[in-house]
């Protein structure tokens, strides 16, 4: 298959490039100024559109199984397909069993497995209540299978309780050790549950409901910064081995890369600040919840440099009885992120110049790769790579619907958000996985697993 006439996002340049792909199998067998197809080859016409490596999405939580009200694997990566993620990287916390051990691994794999669109690869967890056999074992067994491991400092689940301080060092070396990064929720447990106590209490005594400020300052930017100095610390002789998720806030993310750690930030951080709560309510509630107005734009410098890596979408739907439940404190916090993450970094990002070209692939698909040990075939147009590609109609738009995002969760902070930019094309090693004509047109189970130093 020849794709002619594309704008290509090459690696190491400033622009994009006018190239014809040539795709044999799965693969990019050539990337030329022109090609001349073969009698039979097929041809699809790229003319005026760009095309970008699949974006990466390493942090989701599909929920299978267990609690796939929320989201399933096939919804999830049909959303992902949709907004041009062709790599998910799916969270080990919130099915169930959790993947703490390569028995439970194998047991998810089972109904999970052969459900998604789009490739994928898995973290194992480090649970507090199973922090010994972890150390143990468990960690070494999963090692092989996973592509990186994740844990807690504070945990509102009590099927993957939080890790202390202890635990955690441990598990960083023992991460080290095996070669694969240790991913944390850093949010500080001394700081939070004192402080969603005082909050409970203070709508309470001001004989008020409770509202999204209660939300936002029962756990405080403090409890994020106070957790990235702990790591750290922790992590000491380690620090190649920490990454911190979801950071909110611009002095977390520059201490973590001062020490030499890595961290992830997400499009809710950058499009939204807490006095959007007043017109978003719960459709914006995540843990942790996003920052002061101010801090946005400095998470998009430090992305343009580097500091940040990359960005994730967290992507964590519930369904609308759970995510209005009438009280702020037992809403669910987490959005259906997956399909919104590449359209955002595209039109806000790459477009309005935030980020060079260079900075968007590195956020969008580059960096992740290459942190994951995925780098070998994915993240990048290059000959020898797997074909995974995004075509966009620079002149188009997309308005975000909740309701078409393909996922099972329909309530997204970014309803009615006009971004520039069409998707009209995602492509998972060679094979059309979803087009704007026909919608999803791969089959559940086409996405394959992908392990640590795929090849
Ligand atoms: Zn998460």
């Amino acid at each position: 298959m020849i794709i002619k006439n594309g704008l290509c996002a090459l690696p190491g340049s400033d622009r994009l490039e006018r190239r014809d792909l040539r795709v044999t199998g799965e693969t990019i067998s050539g990337i030329a100024e022109s090609f001349e197809p073969e009698p039979g080859e097929v041809v699809i016409d790229a003319s005026g559109l760009e095309l970008f490596p699949g974006a990466i999405d390493p942090h989701v939580h599909f929920d299978e199984p267990g609690f796939t009200h929320r989201e399933d694997f096939y919804h999830g990566t049909m959303a992902a397909a949709r907004g041009g993620v062709t790599t998910v990287v799916d969270m080990p916390c919130t099915s169930l069993p959790p993947v703490t051990s390569l028995a439970k691994l194998r047991e998810k794999l089972a109904v999970m497995g052969k459900r998604g669109v789009v490739d994928f690869a898995l973290f194992g967890g480090i649970s507090g209540h199973r922090i010994t056999e972890a150390l143990a074992g468990d960690m070494e067994e999963l090692a092989p299978e996973v592509v990186g491991f994740k844990c807690y400092f504070v945990s509102g689940m009590d099927t993957f309780t939080a890790v202390d301080h202890w635990g955690f060092g441990k598990a960083v070396a023992k991460a080290a050790e095996l070669g694969r990064p240790l991913l944390l929720h850093a949010e500080d447990a001394g700081v939070i549950n004192a402080a969603t106590a005082e909050m409970k209490a203070r709508s309470v005594s001001e004989g008020r409901a409770a509202s999204w400020d209660d939300y936002v300052d029962s756990r405080p930017e403090t409890a994020e910064t106070v957790a990235v100095a702990s790591a750290i610390a922790l992590a000491r002789g380690n620090e190649g081995t920490l990454h911190v998720v979801h950071v909110g806030t611009a002095e977390a993310a520059e201490a973590l890369a001062a020490a030499g750690s890595t961290s992830e930030t997400c499009p809710h951080y950058l499009a939204f600040c807490r006095d959007d709560f007043a017109d978003k309510g719960s459709s914006l509630k995540t843990a942790p919840p996003v920052k002061a107005r101010g801090q946005s734009e400095k998470l998009w410098r430090l992305l343009a440099s580097g500091a940040i890596v990359y960005v994730t979408s967290d992507h964590a739907p519930a369904p609308v009885a759970e995510k209005h439940t009438g009280s702020i404190w037992t809403d669910y916090g987490g959005i259906p992120g997956t399909g919104t993450l590449f359209p955002y970094l595209y039109s806000e990002g790459f477009k309005t110049g935030r980020l060079g070209l260079k900075a968007f692939l590195r956020a969008t698909s580059g960096g992740a790769a290459r942190r994951f040990g995925l780098d070998g075939r994915k993240g990048a147009i290059r000959v020898g790579m797997d074909a995974d590609l995004v075509c966009i109609d620079p002149r188009g738009h997309y308005t975000v619907k909740g309701s078409e995002l393909l996922s099972k969760g329909t309530i997204t902070p970014f309803e009615g958000m006009s971004l520039s930019g069409a998707i009209t094309l995602t492509l998972v090693r060679g094979k059309t996985v979803w087009n704007a004509a026909d919608g999803i047109v791969a089959e559940a189970g086409y996405g394959k697993q992908l392990r640590w130093g795929y090849r």
